[in-house]
Formats: C-alpha cells, structure tokens, sequence
C-alpha cells in the first residue's frame, strides 16, 4: 500500500502536480512546488471549501489576515510559551524524531502507550531499543527579523496557525458585518512551522496552506455546535468523493489536548504512509473562550460581546475546523487513483489509470481533441477550445493516437474528452466521451455548452 504513495508523487511529478523544490539545486528537503495541474487542483479544493464554508452560508464571512502579526499575538495565544513539540534523539544512529509520535505509533499498533516510555520502543531507523535521549522542547515557531537590525527586539514570527488573525480581527469583522453569534469567521492562507520531521511528500512541510473557521457561539451553545461543525466536514470529503471506508476519527484523549482545546476530534484518513496508516487530515476543536480571554487580558481591548436580547454580556466559545489544503489534496489523490483496463486501438484489453476525481475538483475540466492533425479539422477544434475556455479550464491536444490521449486525459481525472471528427464537418455534432464510463455520445455543437454545464456543477 505504502507503493500507493509513490505511485502518486511519481505521476505528480510525471505531469505536473507537484515538483521537489529547487530540483535544479539538487532539492530542498521536504518542500514542494506545485505544478500547471497541482495548482488548479488545490485552488478547486479551496474553491470548494470557501464555498461551503462561506458563501452558501448567511452566518460565515470571510477574512484574509497578515502572515507576520505583532509578536504580543503569539505571547497572548500561548504560542511563545508552549507551542513546542517533544525532540529525541536516537544515540545509536543519531536520527532525530518527535516523542509524541513515537509513542502514537506504538500506540496505533500495541492498543495502548509504552509503559515504561521511550525506553521500550526500537529506533525506526536503526532497530536499536533504549537508545533515545530525554526529550527536549523544541519550538515549532518559524521567526524572522524585521528591519536592519537583527536583535531580540526585531524577531517576529510566522503565523503557524492563521486562527490568530481570526481572533484579533474578531470585533472589528462582528461589528462591520453586523453578525451576532453564532457566526463564524474563515480564511485560507499559507502558515508556517518548524517541524523537527517533515516528510511523506505533502502531508507534513513547512510550509503549507490551512483552510480554517472560527465559529462564535454562546456559551453552552458549544457542544452542540462542535457536533454540527463535526458533521459538516465530514460530509464535505465524503459529498466530494471520498470514501468513507478511508475516513475514521479520532478523539483526542484529555490529557493530550492543545492548551486551549476542550475537546478535539480529528478526521483522519488511511494514507498508508510506511509506518502508520493514518493520519490528521483535519482537526475539529473546542477552543473554548480561550483565546478571546487571552487577547482581552493582554491588549486592554474587551473582546467579549453583549447579548442585547438577553440583556447580558459573555465572551463567545470558539468551535474550530481546521483542515490543510496539501493534505486534503493528497487524501484526495490517493482515494481517486485507480486502475482498470480498457480497449486499444486493436481492440485489445490494456491497463488504464484513471484519476475518478469529481468534476468540481478536476483540475482539467474537457479535452478538445481534433481526431487527427489536419488543416480542417484542427481550426474546428481550436474554435471549439475557446468558447469552451470562456466557463472551463480546457486542454487542447492533437498530437498522438486519439486511444494514446484519452489514456494521459484519463490519467489526470479529465472528466470529458470531445473528439472532433470528419462527421463533424458534415452533421457539425462532436463525440463526447465520458472518463469512468468510456462511454461516448454524439452531441451537437450548438448543444455542447449546455450538455457540459449540466454536468459539471460547481
Ligand atoms: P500534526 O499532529 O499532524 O502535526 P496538528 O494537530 O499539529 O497536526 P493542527 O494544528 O490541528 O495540526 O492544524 C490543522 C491542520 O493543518 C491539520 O489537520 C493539517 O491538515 C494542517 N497541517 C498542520 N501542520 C501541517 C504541516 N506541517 N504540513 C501540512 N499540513 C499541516
């Protein structure tokens, strides 16, 4: 299963997905650039997300925060103090890794945690057991300087959540869009954290990109609101394609949660990386008044918020889902690859792969291919690219077998290819093939639009 993965980075790379960094330098370990087709891949992810989460709703607004904030935000948050994870060392082969994680593998695997510590468990790398230093706390901040000068005065850090923005903008969104609790508040962008062992391709960077929400609600309002909120995601990854059977979640045990968490579920989904099947793909948290309270003591500004109908005041509860875009992207990736067989040009059976990505998330939406290279058929199918580039991200292709292109058309989810034919010229109809059926019907031109839009909502 772990061969999955390599699958998937080998094709991504292959065609244009997602790249290594500085490739031409040799890589720059655990970064990632994404390509022509990763890049309409995760901005329909995105897409997707802001429309749920935002405009189909009347109690969600959205905001785009700063990445680098005052540096008292991240003193107040807690995120200064104890936004660390647990460093060890192996003493035999002197690999680093993450405690925690350690010891959630062998949890994964045993039903319960090493009694006696990271004493019991055996180096990953080398096999050797009882050879990991005590942890040390190692901070998950990325800092920088700001300005010409390069001291302790001048640091400022990367947000490593984009929450943060959320809260300090949380009077100011309230009162210019006149929204009472419950309402939330969501934004995309890019954060940063130094993680001590990134690696499994996308899924844990540096570098990344959150899709996060703020939910305000009435104290004693959040348990139940935490249950809506968990339903919500989950129906959202399913509703897009993914199948359930490699979805589950996971309740943080309480002494495990964040500072500010109440209670914290997470969707996970089966990656099958080498050494554990799953992982986060999403956290869905309780952050309490938390981080109102936190902002409200540390800046003097009274965060809290009056209750005009009940004539009382109350610093709103937080419900968070917190997801990442390269990891939903991947999860997504990894669930619509397949591979079946299909006809060649022979009429014998050859093994096909096939992105069945849904239609909103293909990042290549219809392939217009003239049946061959040729002097009429070629300006017809170009014509046809264009309009349809007016409403869809178009590939146009006339080079190669027609077989040869549906296979690279099916092998990035492309859900419609359309052949234009010498009949074409005579009846003016196309044939329109669909990716997981192969099935293929004559639609006339004047029809194409209307035929295509029909199916590819969203
Ligand atoms: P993990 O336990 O995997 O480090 P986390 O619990 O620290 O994750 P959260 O703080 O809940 O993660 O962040 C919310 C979401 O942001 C995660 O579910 C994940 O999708 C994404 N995310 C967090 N850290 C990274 C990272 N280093 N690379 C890519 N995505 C990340």
């Amino acid at each position: 299963a772990a061969d999955k993965i390599d699958t998937i980075v080998s094709l991504s790379k292959r065609r244009g997905f997602v790249y290594p960094c500085s490739e031409i330098y040799g890589g720059q370990r655990a970064a990632w650039d994404y390509g022509p087709l990763g890049v309409e891949l995760k901005e329909n992810i995105k897409r997707q997300w802001w429309r749920a989460m935002v405009t189909s709703r009347d109690d969600v607004v959205g905001i785009d925060s700063s990445v680098i904030l005052a540096t008292e935000v991240w003193e107040a948050s807690g995120h200064v103090a104890t936004f660390t994870d647990p460093l060890t060392e192996c003493t035999s082969c002197h690999k680093r890794f993450r405690a925690d994680h350690l010891e959630e593998a062998y949890e994964a695997k045993h039903g319960h945690l090493p009694t006696g510590g990271l004493a019991d468990l055996n180096c990953p790398n080398c096999g050797n057991k009882g050879t990991f230093t005590e942890p040390k706390q190692f901070s998950g901040l990325l800092a920088t300087h700001l300005g010409p000068t390069q001291d302790s005065g001048s640091v400022a850090y990367l947000r490593p959540e984009t929450a943060q923005g959320i809260f300090t903008n949380f009077a100011a969104v309230q009162q210019t869009s006149r929204r009472k609790p419950p309402f939330g508040i969501a934004q995309m962008g890019k954060s940063f954290r130094n993680e001590i062992t990134p690696g499994n391709f996308i899924f844990r960077t540096r570098e990344f990109e959150q899709m996060e929400m703020e939910f305000f609600v009435k104290p004693g309002e959040d348990e139940e609101w935490h249950g809506y909120w968990m339903d919500q995601r989950w129906n959202w990854y399913r509703d897009l394609g993914m199948s359930e059977a490699n979805m589950r979640w996971y309740e943080h045990p309480k002494e495990k949660l964040s500072h500010y968490s109440k209670r914290t579920a997470d969707i996970e989904y089966r990656f099958n990386f080498a050494g554990s099947e799953w992982g986060e793909l999403e956290g869905v948290a309780n952050r309490t008044d938390y981080d109102l309270n936190a902002h409200s003591k540390a800046s003097g500004q009274d965060l809290s918020y009056f209750d005009q109908e009940a004539g009382e005041r109350w610093t709103p509860f937080v419900i968070e889902p917190a997801a990442g875009v390269g990891r939903t992207m991947l999860a997504f990736m990894l669930d619509a690859y397949r591979e079946d067989e299909a006809p060649n040009a022979k009429g014998k059976m050859e093994k096909r792969v096939v992105l069945g990505l849904d239609p909103r998330l293909a990042p290549v939406k219809v392939a217009v291919l003239p049946l061959s290279r040729n002097p009429q058929l070629s300006p017809k199918a170009r014509d046809l690219a264009a309009a349809l580039r007016r409403n869809w991200n178009i590939e146009f292709d006339d080079a190669g077998a027609i077989g040869r292109r549906y296979r690279r058309q099916d092998e990035i989810g492309t859900p419609f290819c359309v052949t234009i034919d010498f009949d074409t010229l005579e009846d003016n109809a196309v044939t329109v093939r669909e990716r997981d059926s192969m099935k293929q019907e004559r639609v006339s031109l004047d029809q194409i639009e209307s035929y295509l839009a029909t199916r590819l909502i969203g």
